[in-house]
C-alpha cells in the first residue's frame, strides 16, 4: 500500500526552513502499515503542484500534502488543487464561519483576503482546524485523476486515491492528521514491523557482502543499510497481513543478520556504544577512567557526561588539549612529581600514565587517546592521525585511527574504536 506526501512552501524549496512535516507523516504512515514511497517538496508554483498533484495520485493510494493554504496570495495549494482534478473552486460556509468565529474570538475584524480560506475544489470534504485559521480538504480521486464524490475510505474503492491537504505550521497539522486523517488510514491491510540492529567495526560495502542475499530488493523483510558517523545501522522492515507474522519475519531476519555480522553487532534501535559500554560496567560493578588527548578531544568524556547512569561507571575523566609530555601530564596530576622525563613513544606513556591512573582512582580499565597529526599525502589529500588505547590491568591494547576530513566525525570514530574495543574486552569470557 504505497503512499506519497508532498511539502509545498518555496520557503521549504529554497532551504530556507525545514521539512519537517513529512518526516513526521512518514512515520505515523508507516506505524498504519502504509510504505511511503516518496517525499516531494514544491515551492508555491502552480504549474509543479498541478502537475505533481495528478502524478502522485496516479501512482500512489494515499497523498498527504501539507502547506500553501494560509490567505495570502502565495497560497495556492487550493487552487492547484481543483485545476489538478479539473473542479471549480467552491466557498464553504461552514468554514466561513469558522474563520469569522476565530477572528471575533480575537476580538478582530476578519480581512477579506481570509475568505479565500474557506474554499475546497467542489468534490471534497472540509476538515475543521481545531488551532488555526486555514481548514484542510479531503478529497477522493479515481487514478484518471476525477474526483469521486464524498471522501470515503481509502481501501473501499480499490481504484481511487485518497487526498488530504493540511496546513503547513505543524502544530495545525498534526491535531488535524489525528482527528481526520488517520481515521481513513486505519485500514491498509498490512502490518508493518521495524527492527534496527547497529554495528560497529564493518565499512558499508563489506557489511552488505557479508549480509549477502539479505539485502536483495525484493526481499520480505527488507534489510536496508545506512551509515553514519562509522556506525553502520541495520533496518529490518517486515510486512505482513497479520502481527504475529510480521513479529515472525522481523526476528527472523534480526536474527539472520546478527549471525552474519557477528561481534560486530552492539545494539538495537537507537543504542549507542557508550550506553552498552556503560550498561556492561554496571552489570559488571566496574568502572573506568578518561584520559583523552586531541583524537578524542573530550568525546568520550562528553558522551559518558550526558546522564547519571552513564557518569557513574567514570571515576574520573581529564582532557589533554595539546602534548603528552612531562608538563602537560604533571599539571594534569597524571603522573608524580619526580616523572622530569617520560619516554618518547605515545602508547609508553600511556601504558604509564594508565597504570598510575588506574590506582589513583580505583578504575577497572582506562581509556586513552594520544594527540593527532595532519600528514598531507602526495595527492594533496591531508589524512589526521591518532591513536586509541584500552588500558586493563594486564595488558594496554592501542589501535590507530586515521581519515581524512571532518575532524568531529574523526574524533566519533576514535572514540567509538576504544568504547567498541571495551566492550568486545568486557563480553569476552573473562569477564562474563
Ligand atoms: P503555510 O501553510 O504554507 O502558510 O505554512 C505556514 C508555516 O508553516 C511556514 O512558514 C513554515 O514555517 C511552516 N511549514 C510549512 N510547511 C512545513 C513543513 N513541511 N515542515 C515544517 N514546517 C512547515
Ligand atoms: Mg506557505
Amino acid at each position: 500500500m504505497f503512499a506519497e506526501i508532498i511539502a509545498i512552501g518555496s520557503e521549504l524549496s529554497c532551504g530556507s526552513k525545514l521539512d519537517t512535516n513529512s518526516q513526521w507523516l512518514s512515520r505515523e504512515l508507516e506505524s498504519l502499515g502504509w510504505t511511503v514511497t516518496r517525499h516531494t517538496t514544491l515551492a508555491d508554483d502552480m504549474t509543479a503542484m498541478v502537475n505533481e498533484f495528478h502524478a502522485a495520485a496516479l501512482r500512489a493510494r494515499v497523498v498527504l500534502i501539507t502547506g500553501g493554504l494560509g490567505p495570502t496570495l502565495d497560497d495556492i495549494t487550493r487552487d492547484a488543487l481543483a485545476k489538478a482534478f479539473h473542479q471549480s473552486l467552491v466557498r464553504d460556509p461552514e468554514s466561513l464561519k469558522h474563520i469569522q468565529a476565530l477572528f471575533a474570538s480575537r476580538g478582530r475584524e476578519m480581512p477579506l483576503r481570509n475568505e479565500r480560506q474557506a474554499d475546497r475544489p467542489e468534490h471534497s470534504q472540509v476538515m475543521p482546524n481545531s488551532c488555526g485559521t486555514a481548514p484542510g480538504i479531503l478529497m477522493q480521486v479515481n487514478p484518471a485523476g476525477t474526483a469521486v464524490s464524498g471522501a470515503s475510505d481509502a481501501e473501499s474503492d480499490l481504484h481511487s486515491c485518497l487526498i488530504a491537504v493540511m496546513p503547513g505550521v505543524p502544530a495545525e497539522m498534526k491535531p488535524m492528521f489525528m482527528q481526520h486523517v488517520r481515521p481513513h488510514l486505519l485500514d491498509s491491510g498490512i502490518v508493518l514491523r521495524r527492527a534496527v540492529v547497529r554495528t560497529f567495526g564493518f565499512g558499508e560495502s563489506d557489511a552488505e557482502r557479508l549480509l549477502g542475499d539479505l539485502t536483495a530488493r525484493d526481499r520480505n523483510p527488507e534489510v536496508g543499510i545506512t551509515a553514519s558517523e562509522a556506525v553502520i545501522s541495520l533496518w529490518v522492515t517486515a510486512r505482513s497481513r497479520s502481527t504475529d507474522e510480521a513479529n515472525r519475519m522481523c526476528d527472523e531476519t534480526c536474527a539472520l543478520v546478527r549471525e552474519r555480522l557477528g561481534e560486530a553487532v552492539y545494539g538495537d534501535g537507537d543504542d549507542e556504544l557508550h550506553d552498552v559500554v556503560a550498561r556492561l560496567l554496571t552489570a559488571r560493578k566496574m568502572s573506568i577512567a578518561l584520559v583523552e588527548g586531541a583524537t578524542t578531544g573530550g568525546q568520550i568524556s562528553m558522551w559518558m557526561s550526558e546522564n547519571p547512569d552513564l557518569a557513574a561507571v567514570v571515576k574520573s575523566a581529564c582532557v589533554i588539549p595539546d602534548r603528552w609530555d612531562s608538563e602537560a601530564l604533571r599539571a594534569h596530576r597524571l603522573v608524580c612529581s619526580e616523572a622530569d622525563s617520560l619516554p618518547l613513544d605515545w602508547l609508553q606513556v600511556a601504558t604509564a600514565v594508565s597504570a598510575e591512573v588506574r590506582l589513583l582512582c580505583k578504575a577497572d580499565f582506562v581509556l586513552c587517546s594520544s594527540p593527532f597529526y595532519d600528514e598531507p599525502l602526495d595527492s594533496g589529500v591531508v589524512v589526521r592521525r591518532g591513536s586509541v588505547a584500552v588500558s586493563t590491568a594486564d595488558q594496554i591494547q592501542q589501535f590507530d585511527v586515521s581519515m581524512s576530513g571532518n575532524l568531529a566525525i574523526f574524533r566519533q570514530r576514535a572514540a567509538r574504536t576504544a568504547l567498541n574495543r571495551l566492550r568486545l574486552i568486557l563480553q569476552s569470557a573473562s569477564f562474563l
